[in-house]
């Protein structure tokens, strides 16, 4: 599919970039229907919505569950006892939150930092000026596992800008690489940008509305 291509055109080796498909307002009968059809990454947004799914999609052993939306830190126990993976981790607070929930038996949760590549006023995460601050904090905390770097480029930018911002999400990580050299996750593409995302050295793209269709917010409350 559309990753693969992006992958071979761009020259990157087979399975270098992982597909995640963003499930958000999805039934638990899509995400199992993307399952069996080899799909074993998913992400989601809102807790509330998350869990019900979570729960019912028990039987799928090796599913993996990656929470990308906003984290506060009152819904930081739940994450860390649901999901395996954290890709909006910006400020330390939450990182030692999910640290201290993260239960002793289980793997370390696997964590990326989300940058504000764009530098946008209102928008998560860190700049990226702080980011290898950061990561030397987190990189201590038992229970978690820094894998990589994430970000959301600002909206309705143009082909070359797009691989420029991507472009630099590229140098932050190889910096952090030099420092963390088992960093392995650059969380970025999304439907709309995966390309140039992957042509600059995307490891993973969250993709939702070109695995599922458009979203409907709207629906009824069950
Ligand atoms: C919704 C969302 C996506 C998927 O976006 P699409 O445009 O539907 O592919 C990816 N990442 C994050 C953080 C999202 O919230």
């Amino acid at each position: 599919m559309r990753v693969r291509q992006a992958q071979e055109s761009a020259g990157r080796p087979e399975n270098a970039v992982t597909l995640l498909a963003v499930s958000k307002t999805r039934p638990a009968e899509d995400v199992e229907a993307a399952y069996h059809s080899g799909v074993r990454d998913f992400g989601e947004n809102y807790l509330q919505d998350a869990l019900p799914k979570i729960e019912q999609l028990q039987h799928l052993a090796d599913i993996r569950w990656h929470f990308i939306g906003p984290l506060q830190s009152n819904k930081t126990r739940q994450v860390a006892e649901h999901f395996h993976w954290v890709h909006s981790v910006d400020r330390l607070k939450i990182a030692r939150r999910l640290s201290e929930h993260r239960s002793e038996n289980r793997p370390p949760l696997n964590v990326c930092i989300q940058v504000n590549i764009s530098e946008e006023p209102q928008k998560a995460g860190v700049n990226p000026a702080e980011v290898q601050a950061l990561a030397d904090e987190i990189s201590c905390l038992p229970g978690i596992r820094l894998r990589g770097l994430m970000a959301i480029p600002a909206a309705n930018l143009s082909a070359q800008e797009q691989h420029q911002t991507f472009a630099r999400m590229r140098v932050l990580f190889t910096q952090l690489q030099s420092r963390f050299p088992d960093m392995d996750t650059l969380s970025m593409g999304m439907s709309e940008d995966m390309a140039a995302a992957i042509a600059e050295g995307s490891t993973l793209v969250r993709i939702g509305t070109a695995i599922f269709g458009p979203r409907r917010y709207n629906r009824p409350q069950q």
